[in-house]
């Protein structure tokens, strides 16, 4: 399958891994918008958020429980932020399920800055 996800779990592409193990990879964004920026992926192929069932749901729950090590491990010491960005409107530019953890620093509050 030509994922770009799948190939970097696959090894064929080079990551910065933060942490792995049998369900979930995760590793650095390779353009960050905070000192912390860690994509957090299933092992298994879901190409986004619509396409979560009760069959895969497992690898989700394995993501989020994950996620809190994950972001000291990422370096966001002193709170973070989850965001998965699906379909068109959002701008999901990779089709394999990804939540972005961001932190490190303040982060702006509104997804809407002049509001
Ligand atoms: P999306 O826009 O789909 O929510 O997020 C995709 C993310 O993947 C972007 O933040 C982008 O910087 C990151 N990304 C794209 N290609 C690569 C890559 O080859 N390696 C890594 N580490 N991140 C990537
Ligand atoms: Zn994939």
């Amino acid at each position: 399958m030509d994922c770009l996800f799948c190939k970097i779990i696959a090894g064929e592409i080079p990551s910065s891994k933060v942490y792995e193990d049998e369900y979930i990879y995760a590793f650095k964004d390779i353009n960050p918008e905070a000192p912390c920026h860690v994509l957090v992926i299933p092992k298994k192929h879901i190409a986004s958020m619509d396409e979560i069932t009760k069959e895969n749901s497992i690898y989700v729950a394995k993501i989020f429980e994950k996620i809190p090590e994950i972001a000291k491990l990422g370096g966001a010491n002193n709170g973070y932020r989850v965001i998965s960005n699906c379909g068109a409107d959002a701008g999901q530019t990779v089709f394999h399920l990804h939540y972005h953890v961001i932190g490190g620093t303040e982060l702006p509050i509104h997804v809407f800055p002049e509001k």
